[in-house]
């Protein structure tokens, strides 16, 4: 059984997103788990080399994530899981970093994950799959 899954939503790929629904829904069904939903926000390293990471030109960080976490909200709806076994988080980082530090700290016992963007058909696994599966220290669902 499982206490806490763990599934890291790319916003900006819906079609990733369907496809890992019915998973999650299995899974959040049979057992009776808390599902953590991750959108991670890239940090922007070319932008701060330039100075540009705190200037104006730049939304802020807060509203970034502010957006980014009510993105996420709608998305979650689609998986019609229970509103008491959701919880959704939004941070700034490396993807496979972030995830996995998540996963870490909500002790999760299942991360499921889509392989790859549909388009990018040269990759098996895309990088962020990759060190996902390479890295967590639980079972991962690759959904393909
Ligand atoms: P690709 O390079 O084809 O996009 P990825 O490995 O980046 O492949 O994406 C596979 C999966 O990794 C996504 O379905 C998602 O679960 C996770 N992922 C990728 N980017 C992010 C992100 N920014 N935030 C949360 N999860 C992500």
């Amino acid at each position: 059984m499982y206490r806490s899954i763990l599934v890291p939503i790319d916003i900006s790929e819906s079609e990733l997103t369907r496809q890992v629904i019915p998973y999650v829904q299995a899974h959040a069904v049979i057992n009776i788990a808390k599902v953590h939903f991750l959108t991670v926000i890239p940090s922007h390293p070319y932008y701060s080399t330039l100075g540009l990471a705190y200037s104006a030109a730049l939304p802020k960080l807060k509203d970034l994530q502010e957006e980014a976490l009510s993105r996420l909200n709608e998305i979650v709806k689609e998986f019609k899981i229970p509103m008491e076994k959701v919880q959704t988080h939004a941070v700034t980082g490396t993807p496979k970093d972030q995830i996995l530090k998540l996963a870490d700290s909500v002790k999760a016992d299942l991360i499921i994950i889509a392989s790859h963007r549909p388009d990018m058909t040269t990759y098996l696994l895309g990088s962020n799959a990759a060190a996902v599966v390479r890295h967590a220290k639980c079972p991962v669902l690759v959904v393909r």
